[in-house]
């Protein structure tokens, strides 16, 4: 018997009504290290593990974690072990339990914008990590108490991408790797999160969102569509890599070539909009091959990624300090040719706000007003010809995130009172 389903023997048999709440509980702390694991060689046995594992449950729920100063080395693949079942049998689905198609015909029929989120989940970062978790829900947050979008914005949790979906994109050893934590050092630096169960679970959401996005517009629930979250571009079928674990635009479109056929095709192909300031490499790379999806990518010539850099359809690298007039004069000058000339049923929009001036990592110089300026010439675009959107979120790196998240919800605000506007006439 392996030692994971040792573990979960002995959990069931200790039949506690609070079981997965202490699971939960424990796999956080094993992971963040502030309950270290016992360098005991009794784990290295069945019964060793059954009673260490009672002994955790019991110390965990009396709320008197032991404080050890070590972890042996010869115990970390015993941790992965753990956090592993942890993970997979212990976390609530603190989402929607209904698959992407499902979570969309949920959605009530709406004039403006459908917003699904996945910010119950919040990946534990390290002190100082330079990424802004807290975007997503602040940016949702602000959007649900903004008077001017009742009944033309609603939002819904986003449902978990299946594996069977991700496996559209991504390469089953890469999934195992990261529902199972398997992955070294270097892996998770490219990533740029540590791994945890709920990287794992969030990204499955974020995924999860971007297709029920795309349900919703492709079976008429509503025009425009939006992940609060998403946008990951950065993702490759094997790895992941600048804040991206899987590529949710990738999958979602995958996922549409496949069930809407006679929607999306050769002859009217799905158009990924990448307007976040760094190249879409990930995106590009996987339909580099295939004329079914056109991505159209315009970013800061000089930015991040520089090794892993990958050809788009339609490249387009702007200058440091690109200001507003500059930057719009290119987009306008550019993107209607796209249009006419692939005619697309189906247009992804990667909305990162990353381009701002007060971006960490942009390089660019727009302004709010300027990057609101840049949505509505892609909102005019679908609305003129009539074509289902769906919007994700992507880059946003201002310190503080103040001016990130403002643009972050310009995007959706933008959206929902532009297709509302439509909508009515
Ligand atoms: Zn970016």
């Amino acid at each position: 018997m392996g030692i994971v389903t040792a573990i979960s023997s002995s959990l069931v048999s200790l039949g506690d009504a609070n079981l997965f709440w202490k699971c939960r509980q424990l796999a956080r702390c094993i992971q963040s290290k502030s309950f270290l694991i016992r360098g005991d060689r009794a784990l290295s046995s069945r019964t060793g593990v059954v009673d260490r594992c009672r002994e955790w449950i019991g110390e965990v729920s009396s709320q008197r974690p032991v404080q050890l100063s070590q972890v042996e080395d010869s115990f970390i693949g015993e941790k992965r072990h753990l956090v592993r079942w942890f993970s997979v049998g212990s976390l609530p689905q603190t989402g929607t339990s209904l698959t992407s198609r499902e979570a969309a015909v949920a959605v009530k029929q709406n004039a403006g914008l459908v917003g699904f989120y996945s910010d119950h989940h919040v990946v534990p970062l390290p002190d100082g990590h330079r990424f802004p978790m807290d975007k997503y829900r602040a940016t949702r947050k602000l959007l649900e108490e903004d008077a001017a979008l009742r009944g033309i914005l609603v939002t819904y949790p986003s449902p978990y991408a299946s594996r069977e979906e991700l496996s559209l994109v991504h390469d089953a050893s890469y999934l195992d790797s990261i529902s199972t934590g398997d992955l070294d050092e270097k892996q998770q630096r490219a990533i740029g999160f540590p791994w945890s169960p709920d990287l794992w679970r969030r990204s499955q959401a974020s995924c999860g969102g971007t297709i029920a996005a795309m349900h919703a517009v492709l079976l008429g629930v509503t025009k425009v569509a939006a992940n609060i979250a998403g946008g990951t571009h950065h993702a490759f079928p094997d790895h992941g890599e600048g804040f991206c674990v899987y590529n949710d635009i990738a999958v979602a479109a995958k996922v549409a070539l496949n069930e809407y056929p006679v929607s999306c095709n050769l002859q009217s192909p799905i158009l990924v909009i990448d307007l976040d300031v760094h190249q879409g490499n990930g995106t590009s790379k996987i339909f580099e091959n295939d004329d079914r999806v056109i991505t159209f990518d315009l970013h800061g010539a000089k930015n991040y990624p520089w090794r892993t850099r990958m050809t788009s359809n339609y490249d387009i690298g702007l200058p440091d300090d690109t200001g507003d007039e500059e930057y719009l004069k290119v987009l306008n000058e550019r993107l209607p040719s796209v249009f006419e000339t692939h005619k697309p049923f189906l247009v992804f929009f990667q909305a990162g706000v990353d381009a701002l001036k007060e971006d960490s990592f942009g390089r660019l110089a727009l302004t709010r007003q300027g990057l609101l300026r840049r949505n509505h010439i892609v909102y005019s675009a679908c609305i003129t010809r009539n074509l289902p959107l769906v919007i994700t979120m992507g880059g946003g790196y201002s310190r503080p995130s103040e001016a990130s998240i403002q643009a972050h919800a310009d995007v959706y605000r933008s959206a929902a009172l532009r297709y509302g506007a439509a909508q009515s006439i």
